[in-house]
């Protein structure tokens, strides 16, 4: 049976990562990030490789041609060897934006940006970066420029790797996002956030949505990092827990976002996507005040279907529509 491109890709990312493993003693996450790398430059990049693994690795990156595949191609065979690579070492903060959130977080762009071609982007806990190539694989009308920030070492180099196969112009930060930023504001800013708490309370202490007691929510913060790195008038797209307003700290974020904000809506996703009720996330999506800039009339609340559920899912999109044609 011939083998889809995905598969070719995949077989590819596959082989070279396991040798480079064992050459290197790293993980398989780690080795990944080296294969893409040696890849885009066409080479074994390491020196710490026995001549005979040398030359089976110069046989796959300069034989196989990356070029005839489509960058979506690249992006799910890079995303499914980033999977295998998470269960082969579980760490709690690996963790990859699933392919149905960004189809709907690049539906949702598309719409409030669409009188917009140039768009500067930012992600603050960009991870494998999967959230934003699939986003800027899906806007192929748009010329965009993105910014990611991460704080892991290893997610951030396989982004970096994922970013140079796909050939998207990223820029990359490794650091603490909460730390200063050194980014100018973008036009848009599209997040998966980390939720739980941030364990450092001295830079906490300089947001406005920090904790009265005790640790902050980093996932708070972090949507005040991203109001104050958003020009005026832009749109910030966050992945958040259904019950991101029903905490104890809730009425200051509700003030935060009232004061600096206009609240566009929440889209929840499906909940056949989380393990149970209490795991389901929704899209917040925000724009950032600016004068001459009303906010809509009302917000656009709606509960995503099953994607499977075709009828449902298309009722839905209808919805959303008929949201945008009265609203934008
Ligand atoms: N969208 C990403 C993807 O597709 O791979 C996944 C994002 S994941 C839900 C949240 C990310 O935030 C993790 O990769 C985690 O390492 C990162 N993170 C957590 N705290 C951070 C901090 N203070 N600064 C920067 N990144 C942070």
């Amino acid at each position: 049976m011939k083998s889809t491109p995905v598969e070719e890709l995949f077989y590819e990312f596959d082989e070279t990562t396991k040798i480079l493993q064992d050459e290197l003693s790293c993980t398989y996450l780690d080795a990944l990030g080296e294969t893409g790398e040696n890849f885009f430059q066409g080479k074994v990049m390491q020196e710490e490789i026995s001549e005979e693994s040398k030359k089976v690795l110069t046989k796959h990156y300069t034989e196989f041609s990356l070029e005839k595949y489509e960058k979506e191609a690249i992006r799910k065979a890079y995303q499914l060897s980033i999977l295998k690579g998470m269960q082969q070492s579980v760490q709690p903060n690996h963790h990859m934006t699933p392919d149905a959130v960004g189809i709907f977080v690049s539906y949702l762009v598309g719409k409030f940006t669409a009188k917009q071609k140039e768009l500067v982007m930012l992600d603050p806990a960009v991870g494998t970066g999967n959230l934003l190539f699939a986003i800027m694989n899906q806007l192929t009308d748009k010329n965009i420029e993105s910014y990611g920030v991460e704080i892991d070492e290893t997610l951030i180099r396989l982004a970096y790797a994922g970013a140079n196969l796909q050939e998207h112009p990223l820029s990359f930060f490794n650091q603490d996002s909460l730390e200063p930023l050194f980014i100018d504001p973008s036009d848009v800013v599209v997040s998966d956030l980390p939720v739980g708490y941030y364990p450092n309370d001295v830079r906490a202490a300089e947001y406005e949505l920090k904790a009265e007691n005790g640790h902050s929510y980093a996932h708070h913060l972090f949507i005040e990092q991203s109001v104050n790195h958003v020009k005026d008038g832009g749109y910030l797209f966050f992945i958040v827990p259904n019950n991101l307003f029903v905490s104890e700290e809730a009425p200051n974020l509700n003030d935060y976002l009232k004061k600096y904000t206009h609240i566009q809506g929440m889209v929840q996703l499906p909940l056949s996507m989380f393990k149970n009720e209490a795991a389901g996330k929704s899209i917040l999506i925000l724009q950032k005040k600016k004068d001459g800039v009303e906010a809509p009339k009302k917000a656009l609340l709606v509960q995503l279907p099953k994607l499977s559920d075709f009828e449902a899912t298309r009722s839905v999109m209808e919805q959303m529509d008929q949201w945008f044609k009265e609203e934008k």
